[in-house]
């Protein structure tokens, strides 16, 4: 299949970028920047813009700095761009743990942290990280610049609070305190597949006890999302196999999960559980 007939933008510029945004408002334009995700789409006809934006040629929106225990990532920063850079800190180990887990190496060298954001799959590995760790998401347009927090961003599957006239500039996402401790777990029917759910885990040991715990579970619901109840039932408790199965129980009982043809609501729902108990124990060891 080819795409339908679009004109394509090469702006220079992210003002460039807003203006043009602004300016074909109501001629169904898009941005694309690693086009993994908006190609297939466009290639299938399941989307058909008059025109693209190509975000390719601003060379601005390819930075990466760490400052304020804020790590900021451009919207020209790729996924194998996470493992290339030297993030520091546990939030960069962190990024390093997940990375893998995302596509196949050929997405990875072209698909953009923010495009994953901006494209907002359920299931997408740092739209869960994002949620999980409470990053700011940075959007500019022709009328200014603003911060959206992660959890008023997500608004359901492949919808977000940013705005058609708004390019996602960058996401800044904490530096994990020293010595707080994580673990990613997904499960997918083949290496590369987007998950059918996912557990993010991050806690601190403070005198054997656990505290600042932060549970994040992508894939089985619409969006991704903190579990605070499941967060609460470890906060001040002594890591151990029983607590964590509590914890997988309470985050079962939190969901309510997507339905689809091979996957039931039940399935998703036990998965989910069961990859928070793997999580905790791998960051507990
Ligand atoms: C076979 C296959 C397997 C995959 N598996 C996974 C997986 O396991 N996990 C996963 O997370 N992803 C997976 N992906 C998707 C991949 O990670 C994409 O790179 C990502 O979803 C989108 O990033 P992109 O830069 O390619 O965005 P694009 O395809 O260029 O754009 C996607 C959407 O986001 C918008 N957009 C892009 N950048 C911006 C921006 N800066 N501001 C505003 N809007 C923007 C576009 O307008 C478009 O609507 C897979 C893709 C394929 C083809």
């Amino acid at each position: 299949m080819k795409p339908a007939p679009f004109t394509l933008h090469r702006p220079a510029t992210l003002a460039q970028a807003t203006t043009l945004l602004h300016d074909l408002a109501d001629e169904d334009a898009r941005l694309i920047a690693g086009g993994q995700s908006l190609a297939p789409m466009m290639a299938f006809r399941l989307a058909r813009p008059g025109h693209l934006i190509d975000l390719n040629g601003v060379g601005e929106l390819a930075h990466f700095s760490e400052s304020g225990g804020m790590i900021e990532i451009g919207a020209l920063i790729r996924h194998v761009d996470i493992g290339r850079l030297p993030i520091p800190g546990v939030t960069g180990d962190l990024l390093r743990a997940v990375l893998p887990h995302i596509a196949h190496h050929p997405i990875r060298t072209r698909g953009t942290f923010c495009g994953s954001l901006a494209h907002a799959d359920p299931a997408s590995e740092w739209c869960l990280t994002a949620a999980t760790l409470d990053a700011v998401l940075v959007a500019h347009s022709a009328s200014g610049r603003r911060e959206i927090a992660a959890r008023d961003y997500f608004e359901g599957a492949m919808a977000t609070a940013l705005r058609a006239d708004e390019v996602l500039s960058s996401v800044r996402l904490p530096q994990l305190p020293e010595g707080a401790r994580f673990a990613f777990e997904e499960f997918s029917r083949r290496s590369g597949d987007f998950a059918i759910a996912a557990a993010l885990v991050v806690f601190e040991l403070r005198d054997g006890l656990i505290a600042a715990a932060r549970i994040g579970i992508g894939g089985a619901e619409d969006r991704p999302r903190r579990i605070p109840e499941a967060e609460a039932v470890l906060n001040g408790r002594k890591p151990s196999p029983e607590l964590f199965v509590e914890a997988g129980a309470v985050v079962a009982a939190a969901l309510s999960p997507m339905e689809d043809i091979s996957t039931s609501a039940a399935y998703r729902r036990e998965l989910a559980a069961t990859l928070t108990e793997r999580a905790l124990e791998e960051a507990a060891r």
